[in-house]
């Protein structure tokens, strides 16, 4: 019997698809340690603009001599669920911003900021019964990962759903077109670029959620879990 095994769950996929809302969820039923491993890509992008190695260029020989400064952890939160904290600070809502969407796939496609933070990622990971969500986790950072799921949407579905959450947040200055192109722009950049491209791996259950209830989807989930968790080998 495998009842009661830990394991890794890899959650890959297109920018808002609704994956780290579902990571968050399913790590707290399965008491496993959830990793958002965008916000951690997010967290050197706010580090990059705060130390202006971002104006209308990004200054990457800056940044990759500057990422051992650089330090990111999260801390659980019962209300938010999880909390990211940037050389000791906390930056979870600053790392939301759109500034940040604009440029963390640019910051994300250099090899040597993906190199630090695959390896602080599969540190985490190691002790198993955790759940991550990102671009290469089931391809890259635990490609022999237990249950690998690949996120998607259309765009236009995406980009209502993250309109919709920064006009909740009270962005008044938001607007659909910009996070539409956004959207656009990083599933192409995401999927481009050389070292990790965002790529479903073969072993992936391919999951379209432009018209499934967060309900449906939850439960298909469940039981994709269930069956690699319990039952006999
Ligand atoms: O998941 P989220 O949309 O917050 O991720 C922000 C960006 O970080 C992605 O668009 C992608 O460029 C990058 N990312 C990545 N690899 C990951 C997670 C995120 O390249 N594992």
């Amino acid at each position: 019997m495998k009842e009661n095994t830990k394991i890794v769950i890899a959650i890959d996929g297109h920018s808002s698809t609704g994956k780290s809302t579902v990571a968050k969820e399913l790590a707290q039923h399965l008491n496993y340690i959830y990793v958002d491993t965008g916000a951690m890509y997010r967290a050197v992008t706010l580090f990059a603009l705060q130390q202006k190695f971002i104006t209308d260029n990004l200054n990457t020989d800056a940044l990759i001599k500057a990422l051992p400064q650089i330090q990111i952890d999260f801390k659980k939160d019962t209300k938010a669920g999880l909390i990211t904290f940037l050389n000791q600070k906390n930056v979870e809502d600053q790392i939301r911003s759109l500034e940040v969407s604009n440029w963390v796939s640019d910051v994300a496609a250099i090899p040597q900021v993906r190199k630090k933070l695959v390896e602080q990622q599969q540190k985490i990971g190691s002790a198993k019964g955790v759940v991550l969500d990102g671009r290469d986790i089931g391809t890259v950072v635990f490609p022999d990962a237990e249950l690998k799921l690949f996120m998607t949407a259309s765009a236009e579905i995406r980009a209502e759903r993250r309109f919709k959450e920064l006009q909740a947040k009270g962005d008044t200055q938001v607007n659909f077109e910009a996070v539409l192109e956004n959207v656009q722009k990083r599933d192409h950049i995401d999927s481009t670029r050389k070292d990790s491209p965002l790529l479903k791996a073969a072993d992936a259950h391919l999951i379209d959620n432009s018209n499934l209830s967060k309900e449906a989807q939850f439960n298909l989930i469940l039981d994709l879990v269930q069956e690699k968790t319990s039952g006999p080998e």
